[in-house]
């Protein structure tokens, strides 16, 4: 067992708790799925639309900064799916694309994921 109080950050191979939602281990309200992402309704929403979206493989993936090159294509497929998503979601109005990432960005899942928020108008920060 680890000492550390910080969050558990999934070593390879270990399934974090998205890898539970793609595999349907853990339920959620799943919005949309393809063969590389998959995007489900965030438990404790900020905003009247706030949806999570998720790599199905995590593949290193634990938060942007460890990113190499090869995560190119996933990033590029990513930001496809929220626009879709956004317009599935009939945000026409305007949303919030939002990486936390690390301690200081307020990171809490170490799988990498993108917020979308909408619904309403944002607050700044
Ligand atoms: P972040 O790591 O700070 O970007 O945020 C993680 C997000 O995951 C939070 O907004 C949580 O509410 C959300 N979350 C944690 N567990 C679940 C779950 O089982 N289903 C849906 N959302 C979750």
């Amino acid at each position: 067992m680890s000492e550390s109080h910080g969050p558990h950050i999934p070593k390879d191979g270990e399934d974090s708790i998205f890898d539970k939602i793609v595999k349907r281990e853990i339920p959620s309200t799943i919005v949309y799925e393809d063969d590389l992402v998959m995007a489900f309704r965030d438990i404790a929403p900020k905003a009247p639309t706030h949806i999570l979206f998720i790599p199905k493989n995590r593949d290193g993936l634990t938060r942007m900064f460890v990113a190499e090159e090869r995560h190119k294509a996933i990033f590029g497929h990513m930001l496809w799916a929220a626009s879709e998503i956004a317009r599935r979601e009939g945000l026409a109005e305007g949303w919030r694309l939002v990486i936390n990432d690390g301690p200081n960005g307020g990171q809490i899942v170490y799988h990498l994921h993108m917020h979308i928020l909408g619904g309403q108008k944002l607050g700044d920060f």
